[in-house]
């Protein structure tokens, strides 16, 4: 369940004073730590899976999008947000523990970079 060194591990077991904006049994969202748009938050299971290739449980690949809507809902940014999964290293995956962007509260480019 738990990977040792995980940040976002140790996110969910409540390691940090992290605020969660919406909170499950399946998954938890909260504020990045370093924002690239006015609003930016990342949703993540609560079980550790490296990346998205590693999920085969499509419920849980739906919740995590569901609860991607309510974060960008209860951010105020229901209107126009963009969800991000990054990856592998290339494409830009820093953390090893699954986790959508959430960012909204500005225009964005296409395509990304
Ligand atoms: P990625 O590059 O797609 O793997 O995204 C990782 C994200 O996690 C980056 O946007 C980081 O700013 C963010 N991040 C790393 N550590 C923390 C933390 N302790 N709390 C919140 N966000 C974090
Ligand atoms: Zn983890």
């Amino acid at each position: 369940m738990t990977q040792e060194n995980c940040i976002f591990c140790k996110i969910v077991n409540r390691e940090f004073k992290t605020d969660f904006i919406v909170e499950t049994q399946d998954y938890v969202s909260f504020n990045d730590i370093t924002p690239r748009a006015p609003i930016h938050a990342l949703v993540i299971p609560k079980k550790h899976f490296a990346s998205l290739n590693e999920i085969e449980d499509v419920e849980l690949m739906g919740k995590l999008l569901k609860g991607a809507k309510e974060t960008a809902a209860k951010l105020g940014v229901a209107d126009n947000y963009r969800l991000v999964i990054n990856t592998g290293e290339k494409a830009g995956q820093a953390v090893f523990h699954i986790h959508i962007h959430v960012l909204g509260g500005r225009s964005m480019q296409w395509p990304p970079g």
